[in-house]
């Protein structure tokens, strides 16, 4: 397994000022490459990053706020090599896929018509992509069909997308060897719909995964530091947390077993 972090804004400011690169994360696994939350730049910062966007198969989208869709359709053109090729799998929650009153849909039916296959989840619901597993899981959060994601292939990574931490949640990342939490805020701030480090410490302590990345960083989580708030996880809960850093790219088995330095990088 391989994750690429293509940026790791998730507050407005530094979505804005591009403080931190946006453009969501790629995963690598069983042969699939699944791109997870395109946007503001994603294009961009594949290009940087030097990620092949013409490799992917896969597109999930967790919810219809824009930070976390706006690259869709042009990744989607890119997916299918420059619109020539019907390739790849598009699945998101119900907002994206068909929009709501309050959302539109995401993608126009033009770019729906270049994949091969297209599907609204919700929570609990399950599309496989190769031989990968993927249920969406519930979120409580502001974009109020919002999901995260467990992708089952030969490891089982979890994705919570944004929201803040519920009774329960943990149940929905068991037996997770591996998490991506979205944590806006440090422990000393908290705001409704997000999730802060001593939430995120909540969920960790209870879902006990082998590692788990924190991304997704508001400007108070910057200035608080979001590597000594990964550390303060960890030390609270003995599980690894690291705090990705854009362009960031990492092999989670062999990040734990040979240590960080060496297979976890940022580039560029
Ligand atoms: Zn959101």
């Amino acid at each position: 397994m391989k994750i690429t972090f293509l940026g790791t804004a998730g507050g407005r400011i530094l979505i804005m000022t591009q403080m931190r690169a946006s453009g969501g994360w790629i995963l690598e696994m069983d042969g699939e490459t699944i791109h997870v939350d395109p946007g503001p730049g994603a294009l961009v910062r594949a290009k940087q990053y030097g990620v092949d966007l013409r490799k992917l198969t896969a597109i999930a989208i967790s919810h219809a706020h824009p930070d976390h869709y706006t690259d869709t359709e042009i990744i989607i053109e890119s997916m299918t090599n420059g619109t020539r090729k019907k390739r790849g799998i598009l699945l998101g929650n119900e907002h994206a896929i068909k929009g709501g009153s309050d959302y539109r849909q995401v993608v126009s039916p033009f770019h729906l018509r270049l994949l091969e296959k297209y599907r609204a989840l919700e929570p609990g619901k399950m599309m496989k992509v190769g031989s990968i597993e993927i249920t969406a899981t519930p979120t409580k959060h502001r974009e109020e069909k919002g999901i995260g994601f467990v992708f089952r292939g030969s490891k089982t990574l979890g994705y919570a997308g944004d929201g803040e931490y519920f009774a329960g949640m943990e149940r929905h990342f068991e037996g997770c060897d591996y998490l991506i939490l979205n944590v806006l805020r440090p422990r000393s701030a908290n705001w409704p719909g997000h999730m802060n480090t001593a939430q995120a410490k909540e969920l960790i302590s209870k879902v006990r995964p082998k590692l788990v990345m924190i991304q997704h960083f508001g400007m108070l989580m910057v200035k608080a530091g979001p590597e000594k708030e990964a550390k303060w996880i960890e030390e609270q809960t003995g599980v690894r947390t690291i705090a990705a850093t854009d362009g960031m790219n990492i092999d989670p088995e062999k990040a734990l077993a040979y240590g960080l330095g060496k297979w976890a990088s940022g580039k560029k």
